[in-house]
């Protein structure tokens, strides 16, 4: 039944917004990133109980780029309490994913886990936890998603780990203010492999379902994050997770959300639906124009949101 509503809102919402010619730059800066197909575009929607449905290119996987910051950062929360806050803030940046300047000022400590500094500490925190640690990210996102086809594009990895020079100075700055505790080579290279991590919107969809459900994964019952962390990690999505666009996606769309520069982004209503929209034709902010679009125009239709 609610399925059925929510399908006809993002069929009609899929056919208004194909009808107008995508705007926006497919990412080039990895540039195995812009060997995506423009035009491409998809939706699926997730029900806490895993039952999904989409439209468009809703199967076809892509680079999920910075939305794999939101899993390193939920695996971390399990492990360590309050003291993570120390190394990384929790503010908007209001400056670029990829930004420099901020962190002198603020003396190697990033404003928030989403923007790249802030991922950089998260995944360093992450590889001093775990032995093996791409292993356990991808059998994290395994998990959460509740299906085994999910694996690193190696081709993504290894163009991302070619052009990483913003993220390597970005570590090794952080890393003389003694906010960085392992191997900067390392970080990179485990960075590279989770942000490359493809991902349909079905699976993106189902792989937020445990936030939606207040830290529960819906595929094997198990715990995630306790009501509080999810709390906490979904109040960071709504602040801090479309760069210095993220107020005006609040604004827009009122759903805690991520983006990533592949084009993807998640957002959910809390005890009611995960929802994914691909859409690689980026704004200036790094965000998908298509994506944000068809988020305001769901919550707009729905007449829900988290307010
Ligand atoms: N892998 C990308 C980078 O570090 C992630 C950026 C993004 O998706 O916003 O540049």
């Amino acid at each position: 039944m609610l399925m059925d509503k929510y399908k006809k809102i993002i069929s009609r919402i899929y056919d208004s917004v194909s009808a107008i010619p995508p705007r926006g730059k497919i990412a080039d800066y990895i540039p195995a990133l812009a060997q995506v197909a423009p035009g491409s575009y998809g939706i699926a929607i997730a029900l806490p109980d895993g039952r999904t449905d989409g439209v468009g290119h809703w199967h076809t996987k892509f680079s999920i780029q910075s939305i794999s910051k939101v899993f390193t950062l939920a695996m971390v929360m399990r492990h360590m309490g309050s003291s993570l806050w120390q190394y990384v803030g929790r503010e908007p940046s209001g400056s670029p994913f990829n930004s420099l300047v901020q962190l002198e000022h603020e003396h190697g400590i990033p404003r928030n886990p989403f923007i790249n500094a802030g991922a950089l500490v998260v995944t360093d925190r992450l590889i001093g936890l775990y032995d093996r640690p791409k292993e356990a990210i991808l059998s994290f996102v395994r998990s959460v998603a509740g299906s085994d086809d999910i694996y690193f594009d190696k081709t993504v990895a290894r163009s991302e780990y070619e052009h990483a020079s913003r993220n390597l100075a970005l570590a090794h700055f952080m890393k003389s203010f003694g906010n960085i505790n392992g191997s900067v080579d390392t970080l990179i290279d485990v960075y590279c492999n989770q942000c490359s991590i493809a991902m349909s919107c079905e699976e993106l969809a189902r792989s937020f379902l445990f936030l939606t459900d207040r830290g529960i994964n819906p595929f094997d019952g198990e715990r995630i994050l306790s009501v509080s962390r999810a709390k906490r990690l979904s109040a960071l999505m709504l602040t801090c997770g479309f760069y210095d666009e993220s107020g005006d996606f609040a604004f827009r769309v009122g759903l805690p959300g991520k983006s990533g520069v592949g084009g993807g982004i998640v957002a959910f209503i809390p005890g009611r639906l995960s929802i994914a929209v691909w859409s690689p034709e980026l704004n200036e902010y790094g965000n998908s124009v298509r994506g944000i679009d068809t988020l305001e125009r769901f919550t707009t239709d729905l007449g829900i949101s988290i307010f």
